[in-house]
């Protein structure tokens, strides 16, 4: 029977060191501030925008919502993201994706200031990650705290997609090796899988990207050590799919009629193969949402001590 990653709890930690974080700014006067961006009224965004403010209530993280209708143009949406950009109460700004599909959803979060893009989704954030040039690159396995120890920020100006970061601080929370170990991505999204990829890269996996063009997905997934689903099909990921011992990252979020939440994988079957799996609901979701609070304090955080170097810690 495998072990499961409990997300809850590790995401509970990590709000922990961001309240604290935030507590010692509060003694500067600063207030720590998340903008929350929902165009139009999708389910699933809605749903995360709840859980987000629930969140930020135990760390003493400010959010301020902006809704904006289904219909309204791209320009408008563009000035309100220009004035998030200037508000100096808000230290890091979540668009809800996706924007309706009018809408080009790559221009407006390009348009985010890299300073305040915490979902780390746009094209700076994104390429620092690939050409090894983001915070990812210099933490140290299992560091990521005392990196931020107080006497030292990074001074690089990017973030980590929540996501995929959410999923590699959850490996390396139950001490899952990764180096030297087959890991297959299934999906290749910007948000989910193509950075997960990356961010397995970087830690020395061999990573296969599966997606729904390839073929005979089972051959590739039957030889993963760590098998990390992202696509949103209940039920993809079969019994007879994992090898005995493997590692089951399911990002999947799949709302049935009864408003139950599944993921991709066959939960009942495949743990009892797995070595580690993670629930859904209860698995990479809740650190999701932890690394958005934790990428919006460092913000502030950096911020703070780029003006006031000398006070921080
Ligand atoms: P997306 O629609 O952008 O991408 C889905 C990916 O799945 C695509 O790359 C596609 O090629 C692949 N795919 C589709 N059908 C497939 C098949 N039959 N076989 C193999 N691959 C297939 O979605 P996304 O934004 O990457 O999100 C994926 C899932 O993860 C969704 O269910 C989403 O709700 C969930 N999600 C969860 C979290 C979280 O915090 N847990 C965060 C973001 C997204």
């Amino acid at each position: 029977m495998a072990q499961i990653l409990d997300g809850r709890k590790l995401s509970e930690k990590i709000k922990d060191k961001v309240k604290a974080d935030v507590a010692k700014l509060g003694q500067y006067g600063i207030e720590v501030g998340l903008g929350l961006l929902l165009v139009g009224d999708n389910p699933a965004s809605k749903q995360y925008l709840n859980a987000t403010l629930h969140a930020c209530v135990k760390p003493g993280i400010k959010a301020h919502q902006f809704k904006l209708p289904d219909n309204v143009s791209i320009n408008e949406v563009l000035n309100l993201v220009h004035s998030i950009n200037k508000d100096e109460r808000i230290n890091g700004l979540l668009m809800f994706l996706p924007l309706p599909k009018r809408i080009n959803a790559r221009r407006v979060i390009n348009e985010i200031a890299p300073d305040k893009d915490i979902d780390g989704l746009g094209s700076l954030s994104i390429g620092r990650l690939a050409a090894d040039e983001s915070t990812f690159q210099i933490f140290k396995q299992g560091d990521y705290e005392s990196l931020y120890s107080g006497e030292f920020i990074p001074a690089v100006s990017s973030y980590l997609p929540c996501t995929p970061f959410g999923v590699i601080r959850l490996l390396e929370h139950y001490g899952v090796e990764i180096k030297g170990k087959h890991a297959v991505v299934v999906g290749k999204s910007l948000a989910v899988g193509k950075p997960l990829s990356l961010m397995l890269l970087v830690k020395e996996a061999t990573v296969t990207v599966c997606h729904r063009e390839t073929k005979d997905l089972k051959y590739f997934i039957r030889q993963a050590d760590i098998i990390c689903s992202a696509t949103g099909i209940k039920g993809l990921i079969k019994e007879d799919m994992v090898k005995d011992g493997a590692v089951v990252v399911d990002i999947g979020i799949n709302v049935l009629e009864d408003g139950t939440i599944v993921g991709d994988v066959d939960f009942a079957a495949v743990e009892k193969k797995a070595s580690f799996i993670t629930p859904v609901p209860g698995g990479v979701g809740p650190v999701t949402i932890a690394m958005l609070l934790e990428n919006t304090v460092r913000s502030a955080q950096k911020g703070h001590y780029m003006k006031h170097p000398l006070i921080i810690g």
